[in-house]
């Protein structure tokens, strides 16, 4: 007989000190009768870690940088919490009997291979790390299938799609238009652009989101990854799937059927909401998030992405085109340019423009296993971390 404890759902909570992490967190307090934290993860912020541990009760920790070790394990020794280290740690507690749902909320390459042992050991997965489907959604997706695990999307307009297919998913998508609010430099030229600083790029004007996501979003790489990553999570052909320009962050996306109709789902820009729905889908649970008032919004306008001077976006269509590890190589030069622009090493223009260089001198595997897409990662790495010094 199952106790009390094992009728909730139990959350393995991957990322959990980053912006969606925290967030996570306040949803799943929010329902305690319905969640059970089982485990949370960081990469380096320690004492967050410890922090939310001592204050959300999870069975298990995990701190990925193993020079943290010994201070989260006297901090917690206490408190009769477990705490591991390192990578392969990640991929053992997504393993346990007590998680049901894996919440992936890493940043980067990172989120893939933790992603992958929680599917070969049956979890459902609510997917906040895009790249994991960018850099490997053939595979990722194959196995989901093969081991009948449903991942759940937690990217705000991927939500938005789902939330429209929800009771539509025997009939056909015709297309689908992701929103993008166009970053704080929608319609600067290039002239413009040169100069802009990390300091500017990381004021986004409607979300409120950790440091890589914010350049992403800046540079139109973070809609170029969204593509890829809708084709994946629905199945879609690449001319399917089209980006529109909406700078309120109303409308969180749209599907258009096959008899011409279109469905929107709109809301305050608000992650709490997708991050909740992953995790209670088909229900909705009453929130108090606050609602969206038609008058502080009179009008919602749509235009056309600048592809010319936002170069990624393309880049991101021409690697799903290619298909293979193109997007693996496109997602590692991205990472480290992201990087390199944050530490000021590089001007904003040279991020779309080491990433094509890198994406054009990688080769590209088609039919990738894991370890091509290992190979094919740090084979970009290397190219944009020697473009990025020149
Ligand atoms: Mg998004």
């Amino acid at each position: 007989m199952k106790t009390e404890d094992q009728q909730k759902k139990g959350i393995a909570l991957l990322g959990c000190t980053g912006s969606i992490g925290t967030q996570a967190l306040d949803v799943i307090e929010a329902y305690p009768d319905y969640f059970d934290l089982q485990v949370i993860t960081a990469n380096n912020n320690a004492d967050l870690l410890i922090e939310q541990a001592k204050k959300y009760r999870p069975s298990t920790v995990v701190i990925v940088n193993e020079d943290h070790f010994e201070k989260v394990k006297d901090a917690l020794w206490e408190d009769d919490i477990h705490v591991f280290a390192g990578k392969d740690a990640l991929c053992q507690v997504v393993e346990y009997g007590e998680v049901d749902v894996v919440l992936t909320a890493l940043v980067g390459y990172a989120g893939l291979q933790p992603t992958i042992k929680a599917i070969e050991a049956k979890k459902s997965i609510a997917l906040a790390n895009k790249e994991t489907l960018v850099v490997a959604g053939e595979l990722v997706t194959k196995l989901a299938r093969e081991n009948g695990v449903n991942i759940y999307p937690v990217d705000s307009e991927h939500s938005a799609i789902f939330q429209c297919l929800t009771g539509e998913f025997h009939n056909k998508i015709e297309k689908i238009y992701l929103t993008a609010s166009g970053g704080p430099f929608r319609g600067w030229s290039a002239d413009k652009l040169k100069d802009v600083k990390p300091e500017q790029a990381l004021k986004h004007p409607n979300w409120d989101m950790g440091a890589k996501i914010t350049i992403d979003s800046a540079t139109l790489m973070n809609k170029g990854l969204e593509v890829i990553e809708a084709k994946w999570l629905f199945a879609l052909e690449p001319d399917q799937i089209d980006v529109i320009v909406h700078p309120q962050s109303i409308v969180h996306s749209i599907v258009q059927f096959e008899d011409g109709s279109m469905k929107a789902q709109m809301g305050l820009p608000d992650m709490k909401l997708p991050i909740q729905y992953a995790m209670t889908y088909p229900d909705r649970f009453k929130t108090d998030f606050p609602r969206f008032n038609f008058l502080d919004y009179p009008s919602l306008t749509f235009e056309q992405p600048d592809r010319e001077t936002f170069k990624n976006l393309n880049l991101a269509f021409k690697a799903m085109d290619e298909g293979g590890t193109s997007a693996c190589a496109l997602n590692a030069a991205n990472e480290i340019t992201v990087q390199a622009f944050l530490d000021g090493k590089i001007g904003f223009l040279d991020i779309a423009e080491i990433n094509r260089q890198t994406m054009e001198s990688v080769a590209n595997i088609q039919k990738p296993a894991y370890e091509d897409y290992v190979k094919v990662d740090e084979e970009a790495r290397e190219k944009a971390n020697d473009l990025v010094s020149k």
